[in-house]
């Protein structure tokens, strides 16, 4: 970085909040994803007039800043792509307050998941979107994907909760959207545009999140289905019953064989295992939601339906799912994880989609996810140092994309565009549309300062 802009830097942020440690600027490099690229520099921010400050720097000297909170993002959405300064919020991590008779919870960005949902435990409450990653992402970086989780059928996802934001625009100017009630109306949602554009329009500096009051009971059971058709129909009738199922996950036929060869599982290899989870405030309610379920299960040819009466026997049920993405993640060198969501009906189609792109590119692609909001996680299994197969794993990821828009999809339910899908943004939003997101990003970031070469805005 250079010394002059370094010296402006340390000014705002202290010596102690500033890094340029090859430690640092290799961790910042990565996320999750396949992606990597090293910054200049870091910082550490502790409150939103520091942030306002550096983004004055960055839009000044036109570097680019690059929001950061935990790093688990899945697809290169906080990869410095083009350099700059890695802003990290995780030392804004400070619980606000808690306000049971409002029903929320004000937050600073670089709050854990987990830590929330500890703090709420005494009350009784929750935050629902529940991502898998919950116990490291950030609260920032979750509203700055939309995060979701297992329970995004019934519960919705990080969208449904953020009710107002503190946020610092590219100029530096600080802004604070929506409202600390249940309803509002007034003006423009910029609250939702905030969310999920992956740090592309603003920095998050202060989040306000609706909470729940947390269910206290739990029915669990697990259903095996030696057709798609049938575990298909079988979703789609649930829906139909007037069940919401707190979760209803499936698992496809490579996912099983994987979990059997790498585990002691012993899983009957069927073409489709479906779990469900139905909650409520008693047994006797979250029982009579199950009983529904499971004749469903039943009516739909399932060869093999079982009920959890216990809790270690719900835990057991839910080994072979929660065991899923680790044991895919050690198969082969590599692997891409994507998510990719289309309407519920289509959910079978979109699993005999995937096994067909994995056969005709012979590519070993894993399924398992979300079956009750439609967001399914086809895993890509590879070689990434043999070049011929990462070429056919790219041609294959480009057909997925276009199998679940063709179904009335979307290209992520979860894991976000960032780097990763970029490329695909094209094929779901019309040339309007591209031009509307586009426009919107000039309007507040007429420099492109903030997290650059993300979500095809430059096009
Ligand atoms: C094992 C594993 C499981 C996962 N499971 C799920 C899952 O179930 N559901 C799901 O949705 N995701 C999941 N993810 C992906 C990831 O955890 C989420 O996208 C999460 O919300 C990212 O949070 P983070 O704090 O790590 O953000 P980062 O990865 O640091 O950043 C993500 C994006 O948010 C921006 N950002 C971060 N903080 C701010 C801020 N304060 N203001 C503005 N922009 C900001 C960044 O610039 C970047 O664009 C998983 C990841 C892993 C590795």
């Amino acid at each position: 970085m250079d010394e002059r802009i370094k010296q402006e830097l340390i000014k705002i942020v202290g010596e102690e909040n500033y890094t340029e440690r090859l430690i640092d600027m290799v961790s910042y490099s990565y996320d999750a994803s396949e992606h990597s690229h090293r910054p200049s520099c870091g910082v550490w921010a502790e409150r939103a007039e520091q942030v306002s400050e550096i983004l004055k720097i960055g839009n000044r000297e036109k570097i680019p800043v690059i929001p950061r909170g935990a790093g688990t993002g899945l697809s290169g959405m906080a990869v410095p792509a083009k350099g700059g300064i890695v802003l990290d919020l995780n030392r804004m991590n400070k619980i606000l307050s808690i306000s049971i008779e409002d029903r929320l919870a004000v937050v600073q960005p670089g709050v854990v998941y987990a830590s929330l949902e500890n703090a709420l435990a005494p009350y009784g409450f929750f935050f629902p979107p529940d991502p898998a990653s919950g116990k490291v992402a950030t609260l920032g970086g979750n509203v700055a994907t939309n995060a979701g989780g297992v329970k995004g059928a019934k519960y919705g996802t990080t969208r449904d909760y953020v009710l107002g934001l503190q946020v610092v625009l590219p100029d530096g100017r600080i802004m604070r959207t929506g409202s600390k009630t249940m309803k509002s109306v007034s003006g423009y949602d910029l609250t939702r545009l905030f969310v999920g554009s992956e740090g592309t329009l603003g920095v998050v500096t202060e989040i306000t999140l609706k909470i729940n009051p947390r269910p206290t009971a739990t029915s669990t059971s697990m259903a095996t289905f030696q057709s798609l058709e049938d575990a298909g129909r079988a979703v789609s009738q649930i829906i139909y019953s007037g069940i919401v199922p707190s979760v209803l996950e499936i698992l496809g036929r490579e996912t099983i064989i994987a979990i059997n060869k790498n585990t002691d599982l012993n899983l009957p290899e069927v073409d489709a295992i479906l779990l469900a989870e139905t909650d409520g405030y008693t047994q006797e309610e979250t029982r009579y939601q199950m009983k529904k379920v499971m004749e469903v299960f039943h009516k739909n040819n399932a060869q093999e339906v079982r009920e959890a009466n216990t809790a270690e026997e719900a835990a057991e049920l839910w080994k072979a799912r929660k065991s899923a993405y680790a044991v895919l993640a050690r198969i082969k060198t590599h692997f891409a994880l994507e998510d990719v969501t289309v309407p519920m009906s289509k959910v079978a189609d979109l699993l005999k989609g995937v096994d067909a792109i994995g056969r005709k590119h012979a590519i070993q692609i894993a399924t398992f996810g979300h079956a009750g909001d439609g967001n399914l996680h086809p895993q890509i299994l590879y070689d990434g140092h043999n070049p011929d197969e990462v070429k056919r794993v790219e041609t294959a990821t480009g057909e997925l994309f276009k199998l679940a828009i063709d179904l009335g999809g979307t290209l992520t339910g979860e894991h976000g565009i960032g780097l990763s899908k970029a490329p695909y943004m094209t094929l779901e939003h019309d040339p309007v549309a591209m031009d509307v997101m586009r426009t919107l990003k000039k309007m507040f970031d007429p420099n492109n300062i903030l997290n650059p070469g993300k979500m095809a805005l430059e096009g």
